[in-house]
């Protein structure tokens, strides 16, 4: 068990490729792992030294106080500063693009990608107008191992809970998800007096898909249709499997016209759906419109759109109703 770590600190801010690295040798500590994406070799071993010791064990408790991994970042960069100045913490979490900022960015910066038994934590870049000195760049790295086993709980549960609201066949948020984002959003829509509209989606004689062609090709229909209506709705939109073939669509910024062209491309690129698995098809959705009114609790909200899910149904499916 080791922590390891390489740093590069460059001056030219532009020309990160170029930094000249440097590397420090310490003694073991625990399990993880701090390597520079630079350098794949030549990893060495850091332990906190005797004087930041209990200062690392403290900083580790102070960020277990919280499973946000953004507020772990803000509290790591707000509790680094009582040991060495830095200007900014860029935090970039494993597979993904979206940066977390602590503070500003700066001409000399410490890049480290965060490893723990083999696990990608994401990258962490330390920025400082003035450059580091290698006993700040030793007392970076000693704190930088408060944050790993911390990160790694945020890191786990995000992924846990993100697992927990989707789901598993069609990979759409569940109905789970759904009840919280119900009432955030409507809370939000009615803080900020903008429209926010749902659509409730219900597959036409669907049950007729099993029972012609079994109960697999009737999961790769859901997942056919469930990929049409992602297809259709705007990224700022939400979309649910709200039950068996029962879809609902969250669509903030949206009042009754905009929702009602909504519906109506849904419904259209739904029925011009040919084949699934090589299998032609002929499917069709119905589906409920509702804008929220003022003062309008989510359920009542819901319930409205669910009316007129069941009032399209019963004038002959395959159309789109405004509630
Ligand atoms: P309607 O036009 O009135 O909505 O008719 P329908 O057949 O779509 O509605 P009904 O509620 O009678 O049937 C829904 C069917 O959906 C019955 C159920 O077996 C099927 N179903 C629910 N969940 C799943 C699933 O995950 N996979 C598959 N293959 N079928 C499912
Ligand atoms: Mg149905
Ligand atoms: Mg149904």
């Amino acid at each position: 068990t080791r922590c390891l770590s390489d740093w590069s600190s460059d001056v030219c801010s532009s020309d990160l490729e170029n930094a000249d690295m440097e590397n420090h040798s310490y003694t073991n500590t625990g399990n993880l792992a701090l390597v520079s994406p630079l350098q794949a070799h030549g990893t060495v071993v850091p332990t906190a030294p005797e004087n930041l010791g209990p200062r690392v064990l403290e900083l580790s408790s102070i960020l277990q106080t919280t499973l946000d991994i953004e507020n772990q970042i803000n509290l790591f960069g707000k509790e680094i500063q009582r040991y060495l100045s830095i200007d900014g913490l860029v935090y970039t979490p494993p597979g993904s693009e979206q940066k977390m900022i602590y503070g500003r960015e700066a001409s000399h910066r410490a890049t480290y990608d965060l490893k723990l038994e083999q696990t990608s934590l994401g990258g962490v870049r330390v920025y400082r107008e003035i450059p580091f000195a290698d006993k700040e760049i030793t007392a970076l790295e000693n704190l930088l191992c408060a944050l790993v086993y911390p990160l790694r709980n945020a890191l786990t549960y995000k992924h846990a809970v993100e697992l927990a609201s989707r789901d598993p066949l069609t990979g759409v948020h569940n109905r789970m998800a759904l009840s919280s984002s119900l009432q955030r959003e409507v809370d939000l829509a009615q803080r900020q007096e903008l429209p926010l509209s749902m659509l409730v989606i219900d597959i036409d004689h669907f049950k007729s898909f099993n029972d012609e062609h079994g109960h697999t090709f009737g999961d790769d229909v859901l997942v056919a249709v469930s990929q049409t209506i992602a297809n259709t709705v705007r990224r700022s939109d939400l979309l649910f499997r709200y039950g068996g073939e029962e879809f609902v669509v969250m669509a903030s910024h949206t009042g009754e016209q905009g929702a009602m062209l909504l519906a109506e491309r849904i419904r259209e690129n739904v029925s011009a759906l040919q084949t699934v698995r090589g299998r032609s098809i002929n499917v069709t959705v119905s589906v409920g419109v509702a804008r929220l009114q003022e003062k309008e609790p989510a359920e009542a909200f819901f319930e409205r759109a669910d009316k007129a899910l069941y009032s399209a149904k019963r004038n002959g499916r395959n159309r789109s109703l405004l509630g």
